[in-house]
């Protein structure tokens, strides 16, 4: 009974580097639950890529990945006043981001920890950063940090030009205050904006730092699938589910996958958004259904759900007139990979993809 994710390794793999080839710097961003694919398994895909750097979102995330990557892990996380009081022993070069003053001041007292840190501005984002303001003030402790660079985090769409400009500012005010630094490490700006950056600031090293781009490049490499437990006929107007809703008939199916594989956390992922579970709750309710579109697909369409998602499965319901799965087939599962966690991981050349229309769904029988 698995939720499963099937890796066709040597395409996934193409496109990886295919997506590397794009930014030469890049630091590969592992995180979380690795993009659904697992932190080791990032962790080795980097050191095959023979990139010299890599980015975790938090210190708890530094172990898993440096079991498959030897070289240079940066911390997205900032430093907190708090964790310098308990630094947890790490091996190899390890780099902190700092965001906060106080923290810079801190380090560079005669006996703080000797860490190699990242200094973090505010951004347009606003997630976390010093001020440019606070920059003349901090240009003297930071003569006495290992300063690896200065970053900043980017929005990843909306208002390009004002985006940039915020680094080109961010870089005037950083040597206006004589901060010295060679590197600086950003997200989310494109290939084009990173080659143009390139071009203005021909002796600032810049290392893009990318995670979604790299590891989901191309969604055709890999497919996740649920597996038919069950299939049984269900007569009009016969109440289902924990909410005991009344379908029109057709084949209620119970497929792995549920709310602790990140299944019905939300809509329809990648290729719809809050816009399609309205849409489709709307539709639900005007056929007297009531239940919205799952993820699941069987014979290229969608199947709405028949209840709400349980935890570790999903009940579906495929109408009346529809040839339904046979217990032990799989069912094509649009996830959203950052939120997904898999029973199971196959390494193996693609499944036979089914067809699918985006947006194709079976009508509720009626
Ligand atoms: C998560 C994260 C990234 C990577 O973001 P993607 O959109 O997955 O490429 C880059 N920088 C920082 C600071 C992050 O937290």
């Amino acid at each position: 009974m698995t939720f499963t994710l099937t890796i066709d390794e040597p395409r996934w793999d193409a496109s990886v580097r295919t997506a590397a080839e794009q930014f030469p710097t890049v630091v590969p961003v592992i995180k979380g639950n690795g993009y659904g694919f697992g932190r080791e398994r990032l962790a080795r895909m980097s050191t095959r890529l023979g990139v010299d750097t890599v980015a975790v979102g938090t210190e708890a995330e530094i172990a898993s990945v440096r079991e498959g990557f030897d070289g240079t892990i940066v911390v997205l996380a900032p430093l907190t006043q708090e964790e310098l009081n308990r630094l947890h022993p790490t091996t190899g070069r390890v780099i902190r981001t700092v965001a906060q003053a106080d923290v810079v001041h801190r380090l560079a007292e005669p006996n703080s920890p000797d860490l190699e840190v990242i200094l973090e501005l505010d951004s347009p984002v606003h997630r976390h950063g010093v001020q440019l303001a606070e920059l003349a003030e901090l240009a003297a402790p930071l003569s006495s940090v290992r300063l690896a660079g200065i970053a900043m985090h980017l929005p990843s769409t909306g208002d390009r030009a004002h985006a940039v400009k915020s680094v080109h500012t961010a870089l005037y005010e950083l040597r206006r205050a004589r901060v010295e630094f060679d590197t600086l490490w950003v997200s989310h700006l494109n290939a084009r904006e990173l080659r143009e950056l390139g071009e203005a600031e021909p002796r600032l090293t810049v290392r893009p730092r990318v995670g979604t781009g790299l590891w989901l490049a191309d969604r055709s490499t890999f497919t996740v699938t649920g597996t038919v437990l069950d299939a049984r006929p269900v007569p009009h107007r016969e109440a289902v589910g924990y909410r005991q809703r009344r379908l029109h008939g057709g084949t209620l199916v119970v497929v792995t996958g549920g709310t602790a594989h990140g299944v019905g956390l939300q809509g329809s992922s990648a290729r719809g958004g809050l816009k399609d579970v309205l849409k489709g709750a709307l539709m639900g309710a005007a056929h007297g259904v009531g239940w919205t579109p799952s993820p699941f697909r069987w014979a290229g369409k969608r199947l709405h759900y028949a209840d709400v998602v349980h935890m570790q499965v999903s009940m579906l319901i495929v109408p009346a007139g529809v040839n339904p799965p046979a217990v032990g087939e799989r069912l094509n599962c649009d996830v959203r990979m950052t939120i997904s966690t898999f029973d199971e991981v196959v390494v193996s050349p693609a499944l036979p993809g089914q067809e699918f229309a985006p947006g194709a769904t079976f009508p509720a029988a009626s």
